[in-house]
């Protein structure tokens, strides 16, 4: 499909008491229209920073976009002023965040804060935003008639649909969700993905779907990004994924999904931690829990390969120049 959204070689860092810290290392990928991008990595491994970069929300200081290009509808991002960007934000790229309360207004109704974003993007009076609220909140299955209730008087589930809500208000062209479910109670939250899924082809949205969840993004996703300490190990199609995890990583990730038929939580969890960003190991940042490790993986850092058509893989197991 056409494409939306290529990210180059994005590297963003934040100044720490430590020292430097790489958050986001050279990070490439590509969104189409109408496709879904999962980014799948451990709390810490970049996920949310990457968004961030992209909306250029990243706090600055401590951050810094310090290299790369995001070209959103063939327009690099890093190019324009807040300003523009203030106009790209919630019209043509919206966010949703892991926690509700974080996006919502208390003193606010619902309906305002529905009606506010499309005002603040769209040539419209009081009552014609007031009534595509309305619309809004029917959409994602609240009643219009409470329009007027405000945050708190709705369930963490419903808040997040208030937030939905807001985020297509405009029809955006790409919705990024970091974690959208992950603070509700895991009967709510296929439901909310649900609904995510159904109105993402309804508005023909592209999404990027953040999440440590491998089974949220077999549901949802087209492609899906494996990040481990700030960088992209894998990159592929779902299937390509599903069928051949080809990085010790990614096949950790899947050898630790819990089975149904297994008592256990964890079958094979991934020996110890993600290393700490100020304490990164020279080489592979894997290489410290990697099964498969060889001598070359401490000494050098794997570089992408395109080990089979469209999947994409840091790996030195792969490259054949060091076999
Ligand atoms: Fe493991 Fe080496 Fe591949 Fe890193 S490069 S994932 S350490 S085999």
């Amino acid at each position: 499909s056409k494409e939306l959204l290529k990210v180059n070689d994005l590297s963003i860092q934040y100044i720490t008491e430590d020292g430097t810290v790489k958050a986001v290392d050279n990070m490439s990928f590509e969104i189409g229209v109408g496709e879904t991008l999962g980014i799948v990595g451990e709390t810490g491994a970049g996920k949310t920073t990457t968004a961030l970069g992209i909306m250029q929300l990243v706090p600055n200081p401590p951050g810094k976009i310090v290299n790369g290009e995001i070209f959103f509808e063939g327009e690099n991002l890093l190019e324009k002023t807040e300003e523009q960007m203030r106009k790209i934000r919630g019209k043509k790229i919206s966010m949703i965040f892991q926690d509700p309360m974080t996006s919502l207004n208390p003193v606010m109704t619902t309906g305002e804060q529905i009606a506010e974003v499309i005002k603040l993007h769209e040539d419209v009076n009081d009552k014609e935003a007031d009534k595509k609220a309305k619309k809004m909140l029917e959409t994602v299955g609240i009643p219009a008639e409470r329009s007027g209730d405000y945050p708190h008087q709705f369930s963490g589930g419903m808040r997040q649909r208030i937030v939905i809500a807001i985020a297509l208000a405009c029809n955006p062209q790409l919705l990024i969700a970091d974690e959208p479910t992950t603070a509700l109670d895991v009967t709510i939250q296929a439901q909310v993905m649900k609904l995510m899924k159904n109105l993402k082809d309804e508005f023909e949205t592209s999404m990027i779907l953040i999440t440590h969840d491998l089974g949220v993004v077999a549901d949802i996703c087209d492609k899906v990004a494996i990040i481990y300490t700030g960088y992209v190990v894998e990159y592929t199609t779902k299937e390509n994924l599903y069928t051949e995890p080809l990085h010790p990583y990614t096949q950790g990730l899947f050898g630790s999904i819990p089975s149904i038929d297994d008592d256990e939580e964890r079958l094979n969890p991934i020996k110890g931690l993600m290393p700490e960003p100020t304490e990164m190991p020279d080489g592979c940042p894997f290489h410290p829990r990697c099964p498969k490790a060889m001598p070359i993986c401490s000494k050098e850092l794997p570089k992408r390969q395109e080990v089979k058509e469209g999947h994409f893989v840091n790996c030195h197991l792969y490259s054949k120049k060091d076999k």
